[in-house]
């Protein structure tokens, strides 16, 4: 178990251009999320349902890892057993930046991966429409294939591994979360030392419990985070 966890969520990823949940303008705001995102999505809005993650994997192929999600790789391969590295985000900008994937535990799915409904094989498929793999069936089964993305009201199977990690931890990182949707507050509450990075206050999150806040863009937080780590580590 690492002593280290870093947790990021959508604002690490703003950067490389990928919307925040939040965002105006972003793709986020041309779906209702609660058609395209719910547990019942896939069996009362299924075509809107594919398209939408259609479209969000296809966005990711031209975009880039930032110097943040670098400099978070660079210290996973320095410390591989101290640091855990756990996100929100199902884009693969961690990978890009040459993490292997079991260096990322990824919370909510990954874009580039689809599941079979029945199985629960796992195939990636890139950037491609889940109907352009095998007409979205199953290789195993021939069952329907869906986005192997964690929708509203599903179990999240990997938030074991946070909580696991969570329990060992001596200092904690959030990077780009409002935290709603994981809690930080009790966790901040439970270690020795946490940073929290965000752009701005959020409601969710009660920055008083942080032994340090850095309120700007993470691509210009993490070299203060990263030098945080290795003095930690020293
Ligand atoms: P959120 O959109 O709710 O909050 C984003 C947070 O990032 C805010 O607190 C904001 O202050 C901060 N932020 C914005 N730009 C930043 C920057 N440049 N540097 C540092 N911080 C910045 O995001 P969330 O808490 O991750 O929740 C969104 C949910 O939607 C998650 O469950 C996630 O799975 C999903 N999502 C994923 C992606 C992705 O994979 N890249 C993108 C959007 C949403
Ligand atoms: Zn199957």
């Amino acid at each position: 178990m690492a002593k280290i966890v870093i947790l990021s969520g959508a604002g690490l990823s703003a950067e490389s251009g990928i919307s925040t949940f939040r965002d105006s303008g972003g793709l986020w705001e041309e779906y209702d999320v609660s058609v395209v995102c719910n547990h019942d999505s896939l069996d009362i809005n299924k075509d809107i349902t594919i398209e939408f993650y259609n479209k969000r994997r296809s966005e990711l192929e031209d975009k880039e890892a930032n110097h943040a999600h670098k400099v978070i790789a660079q210290l996973k391969s320095e410390y591989p057993n101290d640091i855990a590295v756990i996100t929100q985000n199902v884009d693969n900008l961690f990978e890009k930046a040459q993490m292997k994937s079991d260096e990322v535990i990824h919370l909510h799915g990954f874009m580039p991966e689809i599941r079979c409904r029945e199985c629960e094989k796992v195939y990636d498929i890139g950037y491609k429409k889940l109907q352009d793999f095998n007409d979205g069936q199953c290789l195993e089964c021939s069952a329907d294939l869906r986005p192997n993305i964690v929708f509203f009201g599903e179990s999240a199977p990997m938030y074991e591994r946070l909580n696991a990690e969570i329990s060992n931890c001596e200092l904690f990182i959030v990077i780009g979360t409002s935290g709603e949707v994981v809690g930080v507050n009790s966790i901040a509450q439970y270690v020795t030392r946490s940073i929290l990075n965000n752009l701005e206050p959020s409601r969710a999150i009660e920055d008083s419990l942080f032994s340090k806040v850095l309120y700007m863009k993470a691509t210009e937080a993490i070299d203060e985070i990263a030098k945080e780590i290795d003095d930690f580590l020293e």
